[in-house]
């Protein structure tokens, strides 16, 4: 065997492992970067945003369909995330450097999962947070350009949900959350469907 062809086939494992990326839990050896502020993309890292939010994809692809993942969760301190206002892959929107500010002082309270919590081994957990219903954000686009504009509903439960990642904050660590621990994964998913279906009612396209 050539060294080449060897060569080629250790590439090609690692591409493979790439491509199925790993998410990192609140019980990881990486778990740091989960309670980390994350950095701003600079002018001149649009590529990087752009591999950063090709990788998000890839690892939240095996659950889809799904709300969003930022870039934290995949072990990387930038402030990257993906998220969709009905859970639909289609509709992910790239979001970068990010900032929002609540629009009137309405609050809702709702249980939220998140994948760095379940994905634990073994521990099902959930939290109930309140969130704002309506709020305004400002972000960069995947092509740097400035995105403005009000989210409500679901798209704003998901939004501040996946900015709190950036903050350095997983939900079910939040001093406010009231955190709801199950039994098993069943009890755990038929808990979660019903959240969903709630979530259904207040997908609100922006
Ligand atoms: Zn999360």
């Amino acid at each position: 065997m050539s060294k080449i062809f060897l060569l080629g086939i250790v590439f090609m494992v690692f591409s493979k492992a790439q491509a199925s990326e790993a998410i990192v839990t609140i019980d990881s050896p990486q778990s740091e970067i989960l309670k980390t502020k994350t950095e701003d993309i600079q002018e001149n890292e649009l590529d990087l945003a752009q591999e950063i939010a090709d990788r998000l994809i890839a690892a939240l692809t095996p659950f889809f369909p799904a709300a969003g993942l930022a870039a934290p969760q995949i072990g990387i301190g930038k402030s990257v995330f993906i998220f969709s206002y009905n859970r639909d892959p289609k509709n992910l929107e790239i979001v970068i450097n990010p900032t929002l500010q609540p629009v009137g002082d309405e609050k809702v309270e709702g249980w939220e999962s998140c994948f760095s919590a379940v994905l634990k081994t073994g521990v099902w957990e959930c939290a109930k947070l309140s969130r704002y219903e309506k709020i305004q954000v400002n972000y960069l686009n995947i092509s740097g350009e400035k995105v403005e504009k009000i989210l409500e509903g679901f798209a704003a439960k998901v939004f501040q949900h996946e900015y709190d990642h950036l903050q350095g904050y997983v939900n079910i660590c939040r001093k406010d959350a009231e955190v709801k621990r199950f039994e098993n994964k069943q009890e755990y998913i038929t808990f979660i469907q019903e959240v969903k279906k709630q979530d259904a009612a207040r997908y609100t396209k922006s």
